[in-house]
Parts: C-alpha cells; sequence; structure tokens
C-alpha cells in the first residue's frame, strides 16, 4: 500500500482511497460491501458522489429461476469480502474486489463476483470489469447491471450548473437534469443514443461514462435524474446512473459470465467537445465500424453521394386527393426544385409503391405506374434517387408470411425465467395501424429478402441507393430462438446480423451499379461501416451540440431534419434549422417538395440555395473535415427562441442568430464557418489562438475568404493570434479559411 510510481492506494478507518493524481475513488470497505462512495475529477478537485447514510452501490445482478422467480443480489449481499492491488506493471495498477460465497435462495454459496478497476498512468480514465461465477443449479443471469452508481450529484452548492451530455442525434445538453426525464437508452439503437458514452457535469468539472465495447453488444444505458420541482430544496439532487448488461444464453444455466468489453469511468476539464475527443481517440482506432478507414480514403462512398447537397421528398401535397408518391406529380416537382437550386440534389420517394404505408411489408412490389420512367428521367437531369424500404418489419397479414413460414425467422422475446418454455414474437404498429414482427437481422431469410428488395430496386428500376428504414434507429432486441444459430438474449448479432444484412445488400446493389448507395434511419455509429449516410431527422429538441460530427466529422454521414409547414410560416424558424444543419456539417433537408418550391417562400428557398453552394465550396471542412473546438466570443450573439413541432409534440429551442463551426481539412487548413440566420447584419468578432487548434508558432498565417467567386485573402498574421472583425449581412455565410504561409 502507499504510494507508489504516481499510484495511490490507501485504507482508513472509513474507506479504501485509490487515484493517480488525475482520478480518484473511494470505496466502502469490505464491511460496507465495497461501494463506490466518491469519483474524484482531480483536474478540478471536483467530487461526484454525495455523502450518504447508506452503504454505496457498485454492481446488481438478477437471476431467475425456472418458475420465474428473481433473486437479485448486490454488492452489499452477505458474503465474504476481499480486495487486492496488483501493480501489472509500471503503468498501470489493477485493484481487485471480490465478492465470495454469495448464497442464492436455499442454495448456499453458489455465487462469486469479481470487480476490477485498472488505472493507467497519466490517464484520466480507468477500466472496470465485471465476471461472475454461478454454480447454481437452478437459477440464471439474466441481467447485471454494472456500474451502479447510485448517488452521482453536485456535491457543491448550485445543482442548477449541472448538465447531462447525451449522443442523442447530433448531440444534447439538458442543463439543470432536475427538470429532466429518466433517461433510458438500448444500445444499438440510434433513436436516442447513436454512440456509448454520456458525461455529467458540473459547469467544466467533467463526469465521463462509457463502454468501450468494439463490437456492439445489447446494453442499456441509463440516467436517473433526481427531479423535484418544489421551490424549495432539501436535499441535493442524487442522480443515479447504470449500464445493464446482457450474458449470452440468457435463460440457460451457464457458470460464467465475463463482461466482454470495458466500462470507463473518467473525468476531464472542459465541455461536451471535451468529453467527445475522449471517446473519438478510442473509437475511431478500435471499434469494428471503422475498420475502412475515412470517407476520402475508404474509397467506397461514390464522390456523387458525398456532393448531395439538398434532400427532397413527396411529403403532404398541396391537395388531399393527390397521391404524395404519385410519379408523375414527383418528377415535375422535383425537375423544378432542381432547377430553382442547382446543385446536387437527391429524393428520398416515400409511397412509390402500390401497397398503402406501413403496409404489406415486405411485399414492396408493384410500383406505381411510370417509376421506372420518372426515375430515369430524373437521372437524366442529374437528380438521384433513394427510394424507402423498411428493413425491420413484417406484417404478419400479407400473404408471404405464411407463404414463407416467415415466423420462424422474426426475432422472439422470453419471460425472464430459466428454460422458459413458449416464446413470442415482438409486435409493434405504426399510423397504419396494422400489426408487424420485427424479424431478427441474424437469419439468412431476412438478410436475403432485403438484400433482394434493394438488389431488384436498384437492377430493375435502376434507383441510384435505397432507404432502409428503422434498422440504425429502432432499439435493438433480444431474440432468443433457438433456430437462428446466435446466443439467446444477450449479444451482439443484432449488430453482425444487420451489418452482414447491409453488406449483402450493399454488394448485391453494387453488382447491378457499383455506385449505388444504402441510407438509415437516425444515426447509430456502429452501422456506418456499410452504410453511406445516416437520416438524423429525429435531432430537434432542447440545446444541441454537434457531438456526432465531433466525432465522426470525416468518418460518415448525416443528412436530413424533420421541417414542418410551421418553419415556413415562421421564416426564422426555417433558417434556424437549415443553419444549424449546415453549420453541423449535414447534407441539408429534407423539403416537401410541394411547399419549398411555392413562391412565397422565395426568400427562405434563396438562403437554402446560398447554404447548399457554401456546403459545396466547403466539402473539405463541412463533410471531409475533423470539428474543432467551437469559437469563444467575448459577447454573445442576440438570441431568437422558436417552438418547434415533431411528431405532435411542441418543444422550446432558443438559438443565437449567429452560428459557427471550426473544421480542420486534411490539407491543414482551418475553416471557420458562419451563418446568420436574422435578417440584419450582425457584428462577427473574434480572436483566437492557432495554437490551440494545434498550429505551430513562428509561422505565418493567411486568412483568407471562400466565397462563389474563389478565394480572396484578406489579412496575414506574423503569430498565432489572429483576430477578425466584419459585419455579416443577414441570411448570409462567411466562410474563412486560415493556412500557413
Ligand atoms: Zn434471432
Amino acid at each position: 500500500m502507499g504510494k507508489k510510481r504516481g499510484f495511490s492506494v490507501k485504507e482508513d478507518e472509513f474507506h479504501i482511497s485509490v487515484h493517480n493524481g488525475l482520478i480518484g475513488f473511494e470505496f466502502e470497505k469490505a464491511e460496507g460491501g465495497f461501494g463506490l462512495s466518491n469519483i474524484v475529477n482531480m483536474l478540478t478537485g471536483y467530487s461526484f458522489m454525495l455523502p450518504s447514510d447508506e452503504a454505496a452501490s457498485l454492481w446488481k445482478a438478477d437471476f431467475r429461476d425456472a418458475g420465474g422467480k428473481a433473486y437479485i443480489i448486490d454488492n452489499k449481499v452477505d458474503c465474504k469480502r476481499s480486495y487486492r492491488v496488483e501493480e501489472k506493471s509500471e503503468d498501470a495498477l489493477v485493484i481487485n474486489f471480490e465478492w465470495t460465497d454469495i448464497d442464492l435462495g436455499d442454495e448456499k454459496g453458489v455465487i462469486n463476483v469479481k470487480v476490477s478497476l485498472t488505472l493507467k498512468r497519466d490517464s484520466a480514465l480507468s477500466y472496470w470489469r465485471i465476471k461472475l461465477e454461478n454454480h447454481s443449479r437452478k437459477s440464471c443471469l439474466w441481467e447485471i447491471i454494472f456500474p451502479l452508481l447510485e448517488n452521482v450529484g453536485a456535491t457543491r452548492d448550485d445543482p442548477s450548473h449541472d448538465l447531462l451530455i447525451v449522443p442523442d442525434g447530433w448531440g444534447r445538453i439538458y442543463r439543470d437534469p432536475r427538470k429532466m426525464s429518466p433517461y433510458q437508452a438500448t444500445y444499438p439503437g440510434g433513436w436516442n443514443f447513436a454512440m456509448q458514452f454520456l458525461s455529467f457535469c458540473h459547469d467544466y468539472s467533467g463526469l465521463y461514462l462509457a463502454a468501450y465495447d468494439p463490437k456492439a453488444y445489447h446494453k442499456r444505458f441509463i440516467f436517473i435524474p433526481d427531479t423535484y420541482t418544489g421551490t424549495v430544496v432539501k436535499h441535493l439532487p442524487r442522480s443515479s446512473f447504470q449500464l445493464i448488461n446482457y450474458p449470452e444464453n440468457m435463460g440457460v444455466l451457464q457458470t460464467v459470465y465475463e463482461m466482454p468489453y470495458d466500462v470507463v469511468i473518467g473525468v476531464f476539464r472542459g465541455d461536451w467537445y471535451d468529453a467527445s475527443q475522449l471517446y473519438r481517440e478510442w473509437v475511431l482506432k478500435n471499434a469494428a465500424w471503422c475498420r475502412r478507414g475515412k470517407l476520402g480514403k475508404r474509397g467506397d462512398v461514390p464522390r456523387w453521394f458525398q456532393e448531395i447537397t439538398i434532400w427532397c421528398m413527396p411529403g403532404s401535397p398541396p391537395e388531399p386527393r393527390m397521391d404524395p408518391g404519385d410519379p408523375k406529380y414527383v418528377v415535375s416537382e422535383v425537375l423544378r426544385f432542381r432547377e430553382f437550386f442547382d446543385v446536387p440534389i437527391a429524393i428520398h420517394w416515400y409511397n412509390w409503391h402500390k401497397i398503402p404505408f406501413d403496409t404489406d411489408y415486405p411485399e414492396y412490389f408493384p410500383t406505381k405506374e411510370g417509376f421506372k420512367d420518372a426515375v430515369k428521367k430524373l437521372q437524366e437531369f442529374g437528380v438521384r434517387v433513394m427510394p424507402y424500404i423498411n428493413g425491420r418489419i413484417f406484417d404478419f397479414n400479407c400473404r408471404s408470411w405464411l407463404l414463407d413460414r416467415a415466423e420462424r425467422y422474426c426475432a422472439k422475446e422470453s419471460a425472464p425465467r430459466l428454460n422458459a418454455q413458449t416464446l413470442q414474437k415482438y409486435v409493434e404498429f405504426y399510423g397504419s395501424r396494422q400489426k408487424f414482427a420485427v424479424m431478427c437481422p441474424f437469419t439468412e431469410y431476412w438478410q436475403d429478402k432485403i438484400a433482394e428488395i434493394v438488389e431488384r430496386l436498384v437492377g430493375e428500376y435502376g434507383v441510384d441507393g435505397v432507404y432502409i428504414d428503422q434498422i440504425a434507429a429502432a432499439p435493438s432486441n433480444l431474440c432468443f430462438d433457438p433456430e437462428h444459430g446466435h446466443p439467446l438474449g444477450g449479444g451482439n448479432y443484432w449488430f453482425s446480423g444487420c451489418e452482414e444484412m447491409l453488406r449483402k445488400a450493399r454488394e448485391r446493389a453494387r453488382e447491378k451499379n457499383p455506385e449505388a448507395i444504402l441510407t438509415s434511419e437516425c444515426n447509430a455509429e456502429c452501422f456506418m461501416a456499410y452504410l453511406d449516410a445516416f437520416l438524423t431527422w429525429h435531432s430537434f429538441q432542447g440545446e444541441l451540440v454537434p457531438i456526432f460530427p465531433a466525432v465522426y466529422g470525416g468518418w460518415t454521414i448525416t443528412f436530413g431534419r424533420s421541417f414542418t409547414m410551421e418553419d415556413l410560416k415562421n421564416p426564422i424558424s426555417f433558417r434556424a434549422k437549415v443553419g444549424q444543419m449546415f453549420i453541423f456539417g449535414a447534407q441539408l433537408g429534407w423539403f416537401n417538395l410541394y411547399e419549398i418550391t411555392q413562391d412565397e417562400y422565395k426568400a427562405e428557398a434563396e438562403y437554402l440555395k446560398k447554404l447548399a453552394k457554401y456546403r459545396l465550396l466547403g466539402l473539405k471542412f463541412l463533410l471531409h473535415g475533423r470539428l474543432m473546438r467551437p469559437l469563444k466570443f467575448d459577447t454573445s450573439f442576440p438570441t431568437i427562441d422558436l417552438n418547434w413541432t415533431f411528431i405532435q409534440k411542441t418543444v422550446k429551442v432558443t438559438l443565437p442568430v449567429v452560428m459557427s463551426s471550426v473544421w480542420k481539412a486534411d490539407d491543414g487548413t482551418l475553416g471557420i464557418i458562419f451563418t446568420n440566420i436574422s435578417e440584419t447584419p450582425q457584428l462577427v468578432a473574434f480572436k483566437i489562438d492557432l495554437k490551440d487548434y494545434g498550429f505551430p508558432q513562428g509561422k505565418k498565417y493567411t486568412v483568407s475568404r471562400i466565397t462563389e467567386k474563389g478565394k480572396e485573402k484578406i489579412d496575414e498574421y506574423g503569430s498565432t493570434e489572429i483576430q477578425f472583425k466584419d459585419l455579416l449581412p443577414g441570411r448570409d455565410v462567411l466562410m474563412l479559411q486560415i493556412e500557413a504561409n
């Protein structure tokens, strides 16, 4: 014990404490159950866990017998406990905690649990694993919560300075989490958890909670805030963080569960950007889905697709009697759209099939009359066509359900018990109220079914790519069908099955058209190897920050967000939405064909056109660049309050009228990009030190402005300290490039 080579382990009367000078932990002693009672950010001196009268938690496991009876044990359970410190190398210290001979009901001493914590020298991140041995003959491990931190909170004064950062869509901050609902997310599941980390901060003291799982095992991330709304604060808010892990072969007696990934608990000084860079540092080097490399190098995301700038879709038509997906309307409207914007555009074509929307899937054929000719016609004018299909659900009242005996291939859930006898399909319904079964993506049947539809659309109808709904959006399911050949319940087969399905679909499509693309709904990092882009339509509410681009800028593409008629009727709302996605580096859209091109919205269409032109000029930043730390301004810009509606829900959003982002291109230049969404000129003034962006001192730097006319030099600097001041007109863009001479 004691201090050795930068590490310190101490046991006193009350606690066991360990630190490496950057991050520190305090555990209850053996008799207290080794609960984690404090996490200290030694970079800021901030403690993340509140003092409590109750013993602290660390893990909790749920076992089930054949009658469904639950046996729940946790780190406080009555058993033998011990810990030992291992110094594995000069640079790592490992502490192993053990709980042995734990009883499960009337079975004595059948469970042993081991938790290891690894601290590395010079790292503010710590790495955790859990292993559980089960000698019960009656009960199986169903799920294990680890880590379980039930006492996270503001340990100093004002909890309104707390914030929670989550990878929801492009990224989101909840300020003062007392006001939010519990945040529960399944991974993989792009609807609200694009990447495997979240962060709880108090001002600039950050706590980073992540799973470093390069193979995307099924898991759940849960943050439960202590919500109280009374005016009198009686106690400090006490929130909990849980990661729920699911063993492979749930429902089966097995002797060992060993977590196949690290849980990472870290600290930092900074904000959402710093948290994103911790994750970026790990994920790009380690995750299976990053193996193909950057967009510019991987070579399989076609150039035409990289240059798509605006997405349109046949939304609600002006007259209710019109069929929005009818090729004859679509062609004339899209061509009008194309002519006005004069940039590379694509149509995301819904309702190209005769079946009603969300009915009879996957029987998409035949198409509506004239679809094939319409595709050809649009392509003659340079428009790219991407029809919609759903890649996940099967209408079990359609013909092929019985013909194919497709029930064999749907995902099946089990009651939480040992050896459940009867499994059932997951049933879902949407606006059409037709009933769907969720299919298991690990089955060859379903992989081939989707690949066949994609191949046919590309081969027979000549489309440029296919959008496969729900694959990236929907939370993965636990499937217990033993005929499917994957582990039961937990595992990473949902990821590997979907990936294989996408691989087959892309490969078969590319036999017909080597430049065909695939996209899906929402953004789920783990599918980026075979998806060319993610539809970020759902990212709209609260305080959005570009966390996903800060991790994956230059590695994958996001496109589209939800626009409504209300946005056009309140034009600054429209400009705010499209301006923000421009600044975040997304492909712009998706716009309802029958709305944006109407004469009364000409001014908004002109602004969109300007953004689109600038996007093309700045692709080396906005598409291929790395998103850098945002600028800091001495005086803040005026803000605007907006109401954004999404699936009948209205949320309040406040945004500055000038938005900006900073990008570093592969050629070493820095791009600083602004847009002014207001109608009046705004003063843009900033100072930066290029050292903070990785540029060396002792060089000269040139600042230029990029416009449609080309690159125009503004100023030259003999040091890394750059200042800029100019008026930016309303509805305009400023794109600056800084380079070393
Ligand atoms: Zn299955």
